[in-house]
């Protein structure tokens, strides 16, 4: 492995070379864009948000790479394009290879329908998002704030079509295995390359990977999100990770260890907040603190997705419930279960 600021390099087993590339996708949030060269291969696993600061990011990447390793191939030849799965960092730029190269684009099923009828998704996903504001606690013009963050920073990707639909287990382009693992995102895959497996946003080195309830949006969840990880842990032969973001994870296991801990640990403290009874503002809140901008929004659905997991096994019970029958969508009390 070698690195400079923005390329690093790595050979798989079987010699497979495949560079990462740091990005900045959106300001001050950085993704790992990779590059696979294998014979006369070439696949492109994410391509960044579309900003153009991301899209200059990633032909800057390019152009060290074939600099400092005296690769040949550029951006517009490149043959595959791998979707990881349907976060904007991850795919925004998807456009440009749709309609400028030969390119083919591989999506997973859950997450094709994102790609190609993205304005369906986001009418359809605001809606969602309301009444999981409503039923949070969120006061309205705080609801309407984030509502309009939320379109707004979707606002510039249009539809594309998407030539590979994705599934489970499936080998694609020169015998790369395909893993689903639901619950950061509805369709987020593992790509295995020989001994590398490309996690994505499923197992991150530093940060836990956000969580969504799924009653935003299905096939995220926690419940889901456990058993994924549990699946990748028994993938065999796994040498080295490479995630969408932060550092390479050298030992796969023990960071699927300590995520799968880190949610342990927070079902307990959200059990314990809610021995009074606790809407999904006052449990966001005590986990996380005061939050401004986007990141209140990404703390309410974490929250909310800890607080979905215990509800469903009972954990958790409605405090208000002859308010929750009697009126349209009320503000929902959670409180502990006694046992
Ligand atoms: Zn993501
Ligand atoms: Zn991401």
């Amino acid at each position: 492995m070698a690195s400079d600021a923005t390329v690093t390099r790595h050979l798989t087993r079987g010699g497979v070379r495949i560079y990462g590339f740091r990005v900045e996708t959106f300001p001050n949030h950085f993704n790992n864009i990779y590059l696979i060269l294998d014979g006369p291969r070439s696949t492109l696993f994410d391509v960044g948000s579309g900003l153009p600061d991301s899209n200059a990011g990633l032909d800057a990447a390019m152009h060290a790479m074939r600099e400092r390793y005296g690769e040949s191939i550029r951006l517009e030849q490149v043959q595959h394009v791998v979707i990881s799965h349907s976060h904007m960092d991850h795919f925004g730029h998807v456009g440009y290879f749709v309609h400028r190269t030969e390119a083919q684009v591989y999506v997973h099923e859950l997450d094709a329908r994102v790609l190609q009828n993205f304005e369906e998704r986001i009418v359809l996903a605001s809606k969602d998002l309301r009444v999981f504001m409503e039923r949070a606690g969120l006061k309205p013009q705080a609801r309407a704030d984030l509502e309009e963050m939320y379109r707004l920073s979707k606002s510039f990707f249009k539809s594309i079509r998407v030539d590979r639909i994705l599934k489970d287990r499936e080998r694609i382009i020169n015998g790369y295995v395909v893993h689903h693992a639901p619950g950061h995102c509805p369709g987020q895959i593992c790509l295995q390359v020989d001994d590398a497996l490309l996690t994505a946003d499923h197992v991150l080195s530093r940060i836990t990977p956000h969580q969504s309830p799924a009653s935003i949006t299905p096939f995220c969840g926690l419940e889901l999100y456990l058993a994924s990880l549990e699946k990748m842990r028994q993938v065999s032969g796994v040498s080295l990770a490479l995630p969408g973001h932060e550092a390479v994870i050298p030992d796969l296991a023990p960071r699927i260890d300590a995520i799968a801990a880190h949610h342990q640990r927070r079902l307990g403290q959200v059990l314990d907040i809610c021995r009074r009874p606790s809407t999904l503002v006052d449990i966001s809140k005590a986990l996380f603190g005061e939050r401004g901008g986007y990141t209140r929004l990404l703390a309410l659905e974490e929250a909310g997705a800890h607080v979905e997991y215990l509800f469903q096994r009972g954990e958790l019970g409605i405090a208000n419930l002859e308010q929750v029958a009697s009126e349209s969508n009320p503000v929902i009390y959670y409180e502990m279960r006694k046992p």
